[in-house]
Parts: structure tokens; C-alpha cells; sequence
């Protein structure tokens, strides 16, 4: 008895193979407008954008890499979208496992990047974050300025974390679906989040936290649960006015974007960067404001709750309880003190007051398709060295 036989895939027709080729060149055209001929790797650390490559890395050691990478050297490899990163040098020429298309020869392995769990595909303090898939994520995201991980709305308590939207939105479930809640504040009023455990590591980020400009959600008082079903009636968002700029010691405000939002196959991300601004050589008073008494409290119980349960060092996303995170108005960061009591901890802070520019590759023109140089995808895996 015989089958019909599939053609193998080991041979393939030149036209077939140009033709294959130049689909996905148009598909990476319409994912990076830009020029994939170029490894970002000579230019050092950059705030660029970064994507994970689990088919090259290891969970011992991660493999992060250039969009033009993402596009000329792994572009059939397991990639997962990290969008923009800080101070990072891309792996790829670094790579003992593949060649890279566009560096050629090895070179020496980056040591000042920084990886995550995000580089294995995980996300989030809950359960859900651990299986993230960008095709079945439903729900808003949101960038953490300091760890550079992301959240989703309904785990940083903006919605109801006992009623997240469900991942498949098409689902034959009889709850209410298609109603989805907008947060308690939508992206487009804050600048920046914070997450909790980057708040409680720095004591300046904890002792501004709460207060003007660096909102916090906690749950309103003497309210009964049972008479307030909505998630607003039972939770506040504090800290909502702008703080007042100090007349001595006002920087220049910048165009600040709303907070880097995690979707699907978004196109372009960051926000405005800021010119960097001459610090003023005068003296400063200091500008700290006073703690907020029930910021404090919860972030005491945070951090409690994080040495209890060592394992996961955040409370479970089921409970819902406050967690401490901060979302920054456009003003706040501008406004951290700096002045010279301060000095100390502004410079341990895990961010900068102010972003570099964000590289961007030299912009491509849909009509002149760089090709870059063979093989343009699917270039063997070398065995790594035992
Ligand atoms: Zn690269
Ligand atoms: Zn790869
Ligand atoms: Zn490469
Ligand atoms: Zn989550
Ligand atoms: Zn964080
Ligand atoms: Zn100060």
C-alpha cells in the first residue's frame, strides 16, 4: 500500500526559496520598519529594543538581541518580544550557538547585560504570566520603569484581580465578557509604573510612594464588600495631584508619554525621550515630601508578606489586597529630590531621572528592501563547545 509522498523539505526550488524569502523580508517590513542589516552590537549598551531568542539562549544563560537581528539572524527561532530595554548590548554575534548573519565572526560574550525570567517567557507576579502567549493575551500590561517587567492591570489592582479578562474573549461562558472595566487609572493618566518590589528595595522609591504624583491603589475604608460590587467602590487611588514643581529647583518639564502598555505586535513603543538638562550647581533645599502614613503600612505588609513566603516573593495574584505598586504622574520623576542629602540615593535609584533616546536603526523604505547578506534565515545551529 502506498502513500503519496510529500516532497522532503530538504529540497527546495530557487524560486520557491526567493519567493519564500522576500514574503518574509515583506512580513519583517511590516513588523521593523527599519534597516536589518545592521547589528546594534558595535555600539555598545543601548536603550533598545530587545527580543529573546529560546531557540540560541538557555535558561542559564539568555540570548538577547537587536530588532536587526531579531529579523536577519533568528527569524524562524522561538523570539520573545521584550520591547525596549535599558544599557543592553545585543548577544547575537555573542552567540556560541548561532552565527550571526550580519557580525559574522564571534565576539567576546557582553557582560553588563541584565536578564530576567523574562527572557524565558515569563511574566507577571501571577500564574497566568508564567504561560504568557502575545497571540492569547487579552489584557493590558504594563512596563515596570525600575525591573523592566510587566504586569498585567488586573495584578497591579487597577481592575478586579478576582475577574481578569479572560484570555480567549470568545469564550462560551456566560460571564460578561465584552464588558470590560476600564482600570481604576487608565495608561494614559500616569507616566510610569513602579512595581512594589522595586518600591520597598530603595528607600527613596518607598518613602515618596503614596504621596503627590506617585499614586498608589489601596482599598477604601469601611466599605462592605458585599454592598459595593464594584471594583471602584472598594478601592482609592491616592496620590493624584501633580506635585508643585519647587520654584528653585524646577527642571525642565518634559513630554512625557503615557506608561509603556504591553500588546501584541505593537508597532512602535517609546515614549518621548528627554533631552538631558544641566543640573544647577546651586544649592538645593531638600523637597522630600512626608511619608504617607497608609502608603508606609502597606508597603510594611508587602515586604513582610515577601520574607514570609520567600519562594514567591510577592502575594499571590488570588488575594485581593493591597500591593503597594506606584504609578508615577508625568511630574513625579522630574521632581525626585535631588538635592545634596538625596544625591545618595538618586544615584542607587534603578532608573535613570531621565531616559536616553531610544536607538532606533536607520529607517527602511518599503520600496528598496536591503537583502541582507546569505543565508538570510534558518542558518545552522552550531553545536555548542561541551
Ligand atoms: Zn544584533
Ligand atoms: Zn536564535
Ligand atoms: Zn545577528
Ligand atoms: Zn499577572
Ligand atoms: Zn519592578
Ligand atoms: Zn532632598
Amino acid at each position: 500500500m502506498s502513500r503519496p509522498s510529500p516532497a522532503p523539505d530538504s529540497i527546495t526550488t530557487l524560486p520557491a526559496h526567493l519567493d519564500a524569502q522576500a514574503a518574509l523580508r515583506r512580513e519583517a517590513h511590516d513588523w521593523m520598519p527599519y534597516r536589518v542589516d545592521q547589528c546594534s552590537y558595535a555600539r555598545g549598551p543601548l536603550r533598545q529594543r530587545i527580543s529573546s531568542c529560546r531557540t540560541c539562549g538557555t535558561e542559564d544563560a539568555p540570548v538577547g538581541v537587536c530588532d536587526a537581528c531579531a529579523v536577519s539572524c533568528h527569524a524562524e527561532h522561538d523570539l520573545v518580544e521584550l520591547f525596549t530595554r535599558r544599557d543592553f548590548t545585543c548577544d547575537c554575534p555573542t552567540s556560541h550557538r548561532a552565527r550571526c548573519a550580519l557580525l559574522g565572526a564571534a565576539q567576546p560574550r557582553n557582560t553588563g547585560n541584565t536578564y530576567g525570567r523574562n527572557f524565558l517567557g515569563e511574566f507577571c507576579r501571577c500564574e497566568r504570566g508564567k504561560r504568557y502567549d502575545p497571540m492569547d493575551e487579552a489584557e493590558s500590561m504594563i512596563e515596570c520603569l525600575a525591573c523592566q517587567d510587566w504586569f498585567h492591570e488586573s495584578c497591579l489592582n487597577l481592575q478586579d484581580p478576582c475577574n481578569p479578562i479572560p484570555a480567549d474573549t470568545d469564550t462560551s461562558s456566560t460571564t460578561s465578557s465584552s464588558t470590560i472595566e476600564s482600570p481604576l487609572l487608565p495608561s494614559t493618566a500616569y507616566a510610569h509604573l513602579v512595581c512594589s518590589g522595586c518600591i520597598t528595595a530603595h528607600p527613596l522609591l518607598q518613602r515618596y510612594a503614596g504621596t503627590q504624583g506617585w499614586c498608589m491603589v489601596v482599598p477604601r475604608e469601611n466599605v462592605d464588600p458585599a454592598a459595593a460590587p464594584e471594583w471602584a467602590e472598594r478601592w482609592d487611588v491616592i496620590g493624584r495631584r501633580e506635585p508643585s514643581p519647587p520654584s528653585s529647583t524646577k527642571r525642565a518639564r518634559s513630554p512625557h508619554g503615557s506608561p509603556l502598555v504591553k500588546r501584541p505586535r505593537l508597532s512602535s513603543s517609546s515614549p518621548t525621550a528627554t533631552p538631558p538638562t544641566p543640573t544647577s550647581a546651586a544649592p538645593k533645599p531638600c523637597t522630600l515630601p512626608a511619608p504617607n502614613p497608609l502608603a508606609q503600612r502597606i508597603l510594611a505588609s508587602f515586604a513582610a508578606s515577601a520574607a514570609a513566603n520567600a519562594d514567591a516573593a510577592v502575594p499571590p495574584s488570588s488575594s485581593a489586597r493591597a500591593r503597594g505598586d506606584v504609578f508615577l504622574l508625568p511630574s513625579a520623576r522630574e521632581n525626585i529630590c535631588t538635592c545634596a542629602s538625596c544625591m545618595p540615593d538618586v544615584q542607587t535609584l534603578p532608573f535613570p531621572l531621565e531616559d536616553e533616546p531610544e536607538y532606533e536603526p536607520v529607517e527602511d523604505s518599503p520600496g528598496t528592501l536591503p537583502c541582507p547578506p546569505p543565508p538570510l534565515v534558518g542558518f545552522p545551529l552550531i553545536p555548542s563547545p561541551a
